[in-house]
Formats: structure tokens, C-alpha cells, sequence
């Protein structure tokens, strides 16, 4: 079978691997016809992040079961299921406690589509491996686009858990979406809507990302920085840039809340003294997307968030080059082929 590898920096391309087989009774073999390109995907195809060429790419598909261990009891071939980004067991202690991105029960950052804990496969593959398809896999609601949901794996899981969680409790918040990523920032303003937000304003340097945020229900920050400064309840940092996320950390009011989500390799420096005079929060981590996956889906499925509305869709062919062709978010589709066999 054909797995899209991260070849040399810059080129993506179709590569022959060993087709996955079921090792275990709790596996499923699972064919992804929905594969995106996560906003780290651009950075590894670019050479700018740590990970050295060689390995299969993707960690956000929806795919088809294709077949299942003797133990799987929750899917069956045909199903067509979102496959989340991390490996986990869904019955360690920290999967009990919905941190799945921690499960002990595999090595360390165990995922796809990174060269971390371990060789899992890339989720552009024909087929992948499942190791715990009861706990990991979530069947897609009748009528559902897979191509809207394929990045349900994490980047829009991990956009409506960074909006949804500071805005739970919050009354008439103001959010500040901090912008720079291809995809996440936008995604996040349709869900700091969906989570009750009273009002979502943007703040980037990139045109096109402003048009889809103005699209998406922002109003768009064209003033200098400064004058964002404790004016918002929220702030989504989905950014790169260390001054960006300063200005998302300033532009908090007393008692605000930071989300950063944005991946920042390095250290940034971070204003420690003015966030603590504003006694303010900020998270920052892998997001935990399995028990979020189902919600985020039904808000899609309900027109509360429309992720094909920044969405370019390609040919498996076309998939190779469409980093350097398309902004935004890039999903690759294939046919399905157990469409005619599953009741
Ligand atoms: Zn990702
Ligand atoms: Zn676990």
C-alpha cells in the first residue's frame, strides 16, 4: 500500500509500506477517506520543526473500518469513523481522566503522523492500525460530510476545546482571536461563537485569513496592539509569534484566560508580572480531543462551525504539491470500498 511520506524538506510524495495487519483482538484496520493536513503539517513539510525526513505524514482522517479484532465490539466494517490524532487505551488513569495525549498504557506522545513513541503510520495511508478501536474510534452522525469532520482528529477538536472551555461560566464574554496559523485561529472564531461568546474579534496581519474571520461572524483589529490591552475575556492565541501571543496575553482583562494553541517550539518570553497584576490564566497543551470529538461533530452537523467554508478538497494525486498550492485547510479524499457491502 501507498503511504504519503515526508521525504526532504519541501516534498511530500506516495511512497510503498508494509499494509498494516490485525495484531490484536481490540485493533481495527481502518482506510482513511478523509485525510487533512493538520497546521503542523505545513511546518514539517517546510523543515521548520524538529522532526527529520523519512516518515508517513497525517494525524487528522476520517476513515472507513475495514476490519476489526475478535474484542471490538463498538464498530464493524463499513462504519465510517473519525480516528483521533493519539494513540490511547481509554482505560489507564490518565485516559479515565480524559487526557488521553498522556495515556500511560503507550510509549510517550505514541501518534500518528509524527515520528514519536514509536512508528504508528501516517493517516494519508490506505490503511492504518488501530490499536484501541472501541476507545479510540468515533462513528460519524448519518449524513455527515466526512471531508467537514476529517480534522475533527485535532485541529478543530482542539480549536472548539480551546474556545469552549475558558467561555464556559463566562457571561457576555469578549473574545480576542489572536490569528497566524493556516486553519485553527479561523476554526476557533466559529466555535468562540457556537461556545456563547457576545463578541469575537480578530487580530492578524494576513488578508485572506482576515476575509475567512470577518466570514466566520469576527470583527476585524486593525489598530496597533496596544490598544487591545484588558479588553477581553478570552483571548485564542493561535499563533506562532512571540509577539502575537504577548499581545494576546496583554490584551487579557482581570481575570481573562489565555489559550494558547498555537505549537511555538522555543521559549517565548512571557509577561509574567503584568499577567499576574491582571490575575489571568494561561493553558497550554496536546489537546485531549477523543471525548470532544462527538460534540464538535454535532456542532458541525448543526451549522454551528463550517470547516468546508476554509477548506480546499483534492485528489490523493494532488496531495503531494497542495501545501504549496492552497492556503488555509487542504483535505484529501479518496473512494470508499466497503460502501457496497455494509448494511
Ligand atoms: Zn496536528
Ligand atoms: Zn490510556
Amino acid at each position: 500500500m501507498q503511504a504519503l511520506l515526508y521525504a526532504a524538506p519541501g516534498q511530500l510524495k506516495w511512497a510503498d509500506t508494509d499494509e498494516p495487519s490485525i495484531r490484536s483482538p481490540r485493533e481495527a484496520i481502518v482506510r482513511p477517506i478523509a485525510s487533512a493536513f493538520c497546521d503542523l503539517d505545513r511546518r514539517i513539510r517546510a523543515g521548520s520543526t524538529p522532526f527529520k525526513p523519512g516518515f508517513a505524514i497525517g494525524h487528522e482522517a476520517v476513515g472507513e473500518v475495514v476490519e476489526v479484532g475478535s474484542e471490538v465490539t463498538t464498530v464493524r466494517r463499513g462504519d465510517v469513523v473519525s480516528i483521533p490524532w493519539k494513540i490511547a487505551c481509554g482505560h489507564c488513569a490518565q485516559c479515565l481522566y480524559g487526557r488521553s495525549s498522556a495515556c500511560t498504557s503507550v510509549p510517550k506522545h505514541a501518534c500518528y503522523g509524527v515520528p514519536t513513541g514509536g512508528n504508528w503510520g501516517g493517516l494519508f495511508s490506505e490503511l492504518v492500525n488501530v490499536p484501541f478501536a472501541d476507545a479510540m474510534l468515533v462513528p460519524l452522525p448519518a449524513g455527515l460530510d466526512p471531508a467537514a469532520v476529517a480534522a475533527a482528529s485535532d485541529n478543530l477538536t482542539d480549536a472548539w476545546v480551546a474556545a469552549s472551555r475558558p467561555l464556559a461560566g463566562r457571561k457576555d464574554a469578549r473574545v480576542l482571536v489572536v490569528g497566524g496559523t493556516e486553519s485553527i485561529g479561523i476554526l476557533a472564531t466559529q466555535f468562540a461563537r457556537a461556545a456563547g461568546a457576545a463578541e469575537v474579534t480578530y487580530f492578524d496581519s494576513d488578508d485572506a485569513r482576515k476575509a475567512l474571520a470577518e466570514r466566520s461572524g469576527a470583527r476585524i483589529f486593525d489598530g496597533p496592539p496596544e490598544a487591545l490591552h484588558e479588553r477581553f475575556d478570552v483571548t485564542i492565541a493561535a499563533t506562532r509569534d512571540h509577539e502575537m501571543l504577548r499581545s494576546g496575553l496583554l490584551a487579557l482583562a482581570p481575570g481573562g484566560h489565555c489559550s494558547c494553541i498555537g505549537i511555538i517550539f522555543d521559549d517565548p518570553k512571557i509577561p509574567l508580572f503584568q499577567m499576574y497584576m491582571r490575575d489571568v490564566t494561561l493553558s497550554v497543551g496536546l489537546c485531549s480531543v477523543r471525548p470532544h470529538i462527538p460534540k464538535v461533530m454535532d456542532l458541525v452537523a448543526a451549522g454551528q462551525c463550517d470547516p468546508l467554508s476554509l477548506t480546499t478538497v483534492v485528489s490523493c494525486d494532488e496531495a503531494p504539491d497542495a501545501l504549496a498550492v492552497h492556503s488555509a485547510k487542504v483535505v484529501m479524499v479518496r473512494p470508499r470500498i466497503t460502501e457496497s457491502d455494509a448494511s
